[in-house]
């Protein structure tokens, strides 16, 4: 089969290098950008229990990827406080060397952004991969996403505001600040805010304290989850995988371990495209929940009194998946967050 797999972030690193290792495949990826400017555009946040796994697919070993070893993350809530959550395996990781090392030996065409109708006569499948753009799919309507900010940031020894993960959460959880430690003084800071204030705080932050900016990079995220995302395929022969059909964890804008995982589905299903479909809907279910309940935060429609069960079925899920979000979940933590 010839399989083009668009888009070489997450999801189409990872299916370039377990596609691969089935020789009846050709697989070619494009990536838009030069390959001396290939980016991964993020703030390289992640769950190493759940990565370990899924970079062994990949014959990788995620622990020499790690950059910071988590211990604690401050949620600042401004005037109301904070939290301060036990972690459990949150880590920051270079995010970009591990794209590059899933996909050594593969063949990619850097630079290029074909058409899909430049590719139709010579692929089975064209997976679309492109992210926040989808572009071999049909558009999505109503759909929801947070514009972001990033700088990847250097303090001089000792000058760094943090010694570990960061959040300043935004009224009414319409998005938040981060300060992720990338090792050695460095550190991606960032914002997004649905409300549109994330480049002030961000900017103001950098006043505030001294560093070296090293790069700013910029683009939205997707909230929409994957049942508001179809359809994944256009009918022909693209299908989408990873961030371009929804697999945002929608509280926290984390796509890495969803994208990934949507990518692992999509490997195991590929000759079924509707046990495809199925399968991400049923992974991907609760983000729905999750979704609702940050679209009742962001309009202010929000009650504790009407909304509580919603809120409870979504400190279930975290609670039992302690491991999976790398971090300690406790209610009284999750209502002081939600009632900001
Ligand atoms: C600022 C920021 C910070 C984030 N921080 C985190 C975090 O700390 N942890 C976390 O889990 N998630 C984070 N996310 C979300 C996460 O990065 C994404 O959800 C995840 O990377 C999606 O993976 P993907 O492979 O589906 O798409 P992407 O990683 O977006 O990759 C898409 C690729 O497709 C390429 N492309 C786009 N259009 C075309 C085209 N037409 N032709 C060819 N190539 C194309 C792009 O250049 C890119 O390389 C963050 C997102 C942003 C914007």
């Amino acid at each position: 089969m010839k399989i083009a797999v668009v888009g070489i972030g997450v999801a189409g690193a990872y299916l370039m290098n377990r596609l691969s290792d089935d020789h009846d495949n050709r697989i070619v990826g494009f990536e838009r950008t030069p390959q001396n400017q290939h980016d991964a555009v993020c703030a390289w946040a992640t769950c190493e229990n759940v990565m370990a796994g899924l970079s062994k697919n990949c014959g990788l070993d995620f622990d020499s990827y790690v950059l910071h070893d988590g211990k604690h993350m401050r949620v600042d809530l401004g005037e109301k406080g904070g939290v301060d959550i036990r972690l459990k395996g949150m880590v920051s990781y270079d995010k970009l060397r591990l794209i590059q090392d899933m996909i050594r030996g593969t063949e990619i065409r850097f630079g290029r952004a074909p058409r899909k109708e430049e590719l139709e006569p010579d692929f089975d499948i064209i997976i679309d991969a492109t992210g926040f753009h989808r572009n071999y799919l049909p558009r999505i309507e109503n759909e929801m996403w947070i514009p972001c900010v990033q700088y990847k940031v250097r303090y001089a020894a000792g000058k760094e505001p943090f010694d570990d993960f960061y959040l300043r959460s935004f009224p009414s959880m319409s998005g938040y600040f981060w300060y992720f430690p990338l090792g050695n003084g460095y550190a991606h800071i960032g914002a997004g805010d649905f409300m549109k204030k994330h480049n002030s705080f961000v900017d103001e932050f950098l006043k505030r304290h001294e560093c070296e900016v090293m790069k700013k990079v910029g683009r939205p995220v997707r909230l929409t989850p994957p049942a508001s995302c179809e359809p994944f395929t256009d009918g022909r022969k693209s299908v989408g995988v990873g961030e371009s059909i929804g697999t945002v964890y929608p509280l926290l804008g984390e796509g890495i371990i969803p994208s990934t995982w949507c990518a692992e589905l999509f490997v195991r299903h590929m000759h079924d495209l509707q046990a495809y479909r199925q399968a991400v809907i049923e992974r991907f279910r609760i983000y729905s929940l999750v979704f609702r309940f940050i679209q009742l935060k962001i309009s202010g429609k929000f009650s504790l009194a009407k909304h509580g069960m919603e809120m409870l079925k979504l400190y279930r899920h975290m609670k039992s998946e302690e491991d999976r979000y790398g971090m300690q979940v406790k209610m009284s933590d999750m209502l002081k967050v939600s009632m900001n």
